[in-house]
């Protein structure tokens, strides 16, 4: 990194940053704390007879509806009448079942981002082992979470490109990734494609894949996302939060009514090499044009609703249809500001929402979209507001029991976490290759 980037350290230490419109906010050390403390989850021993119980329950909630994958949520009101029968304890320990065999593959996460801020961009300074306070992610509250895949952002700001820095900057993320799966042999592994997740994740590691965000990222040129490609680079969001040379952002004034011929030029190389196509953060003019033209399945990685929360960066119904016959997946952000209702924004926009509003997202995105066709992108360590009951990484179970309690069934709802995103790699892979044929 450039020691341009590094003069404000000492100042940010203290700060929480959050990207999602470049911006950043200060947070109390204090709160952060109490974040922490308050994430500790208890311990639900199971025992022999309970064990029994569980695996008949278990049985019920697959066999339901286990035809019906393809279905709505409301194609599992058995399932969640079963759920309503249930003692608490009954319900922990069918959560524990259903969520850690499943394969939990978030979309977004930007731990890389916080070791830049916070540590300089040196993972050698930042002990991931113990419990960090300003941090959503590390390996204490990992091993609560289930987490068995994780996009990891190598996000870098829309003003590089001006300053010309955004490659350089790209690579420096990217190396950030790489450091984490040296420096933490036995908990992360780096994943270039299906084959390898599968691999990794039998082996009780994390696989960790890299999403860079914001197109600017390529600075106009083919080629750089083709060495972005071989850097190991599985998705790149188009823009950012502002329009770029050859695509519209959703906040920001367009300029392109979507993507421009280059931007087109640039989807379709993305199909061609296996990069997955992603239109979180775009205006819906270029989420169109890219659904247009793209011959492979593409993802939101980090997006919710709009019929519930109408923010510009949100998915229409509208779009949530195309993602259906373009068999791609919208894996639902659990940042505040995206996830509260509208009306309860307006009327309070202080309002941080919960754990059962985002599981709300997840229901419309079933409805609308389709089970298979709606995912996990938490955002973590890249926001400055989360909802109550998803502060950091070790909550995610806590979604898996509401998914149970509203009905969903377990292939459901490992659809949901981690099937859907791992089907929609696999499809795009093989659009890559098929491309390669002569
Ligand atoms: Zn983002």
């Amino acid at each position: 990194m450039g020691g341009r980037s590094h003069q404000n350290h000492c100042q940010h230490f203290h700060r929480y940053i959050c990207h999602e419109f470049d911006y950043e906010q200060f947070q109390a050390p204090s709160e952060m704390i109490h974040r922490q403390t308050s994430s500790r989850r208890r311990g639900t021993p199971i025992h022999t007879s309970s064990r029994l119980v569980l695996a008949i329950l278990s049985l019920v909630m697959t066999d339901l509806v286990a035809s019906e994958v393809s279905l709505g949520p409301q194609a599992s009101s058995d399932s969640a009448s079963v759920a309503r029968t249930l003692s608490e304890a009954e319900l922990d320990a069918l959560t524990r079942e259903i969520h850690f065999s499943g394969m939990l593959f978030d979309g977004h996460n930007d731990l890389p981002w916080q070791i830049h801020k916070l540590a300089k961009g040196s993972v050698d300074r930042l002990d991931l082992t113990v419990p960090q306070p300003l941090l959503h992610t590390d390996f204490p509250k990992l091993k609560q979470s289930g987490l068995k895949a994780q996009f990891w952002s190598v996000y870098v700001p829309a003003d590089t490109y001006q300053q010309g820095i955004s490659l350089t900057q790209t690579l420096e993320q990217i190396q950030i990734v790489r450091k984490l799966a040296q420096k933490y042999p036995d908990q992360l592994e780096l994943a270039d494609s299906s084959a390898d997740i599968e691999r990794i994740v039998a082996q009780g590691k994390i696989a960790s894949l890299m999403g860079a965000e914001g197109g600017y990222s390529i600075q106009c040129s083919i080629p750089i996302l083709q060495q972005l490609y071989r850097e190991g680079v599985r998705y790149m969001t188009l823009t950012h939060s502002k329009t770029i040379e050859w695509a519209d952002s959703a906040t920001d004034q367009p300029q392109h009514g979507g993507l421009t011929p280059f931007g087109e030029e640039v989807v379709r190389e993305m199909n061609r090499l296996g990069m997955l196509v992603d239109l979180s953060h775009v205006s819906e003019e270029t989420m169109l044009d890219a659904l247009d033209i793209t011959t492979a399945p593409v993802i939101f990685s980090h997006s919710s609703a709009k019929a519930i929360c109408n923010h510009p960066r949100n998915v229409s119904d509208v779009v949530l249809k195309r993602v259906t016959a373009n068999r791609g997946i919208v894996m639902v952000n659990f940042m505040s500001g995206y996830i509260v209702p509208t009306e309860r924004l307006k009327a309070n926009p202080k309002d941080v929402g919960t754990l059962d509003d985002v599981v709300d997202h997840i229901v419309h995105i079933a409805k609308v979209a389709g089970v298979e066709h709606v995912g996990i992108g938490s955002d973590f360590d890249g926001v400055r507001q989360l909802p109550r009951g998803l502060e950091d990484v070790s909550k995610y179970p806590d979604l898996t029991k509401e998914l149970i309690r509203r009905g969903f069934t377990k292939p459901q709802i490992h659809a949901i976490l981690g099937g859907n995103i791992l089907r929609v790699l696999k499809e795009a892979e093989q659009v890559a290759k098929n491309s390669k044929q002569p």
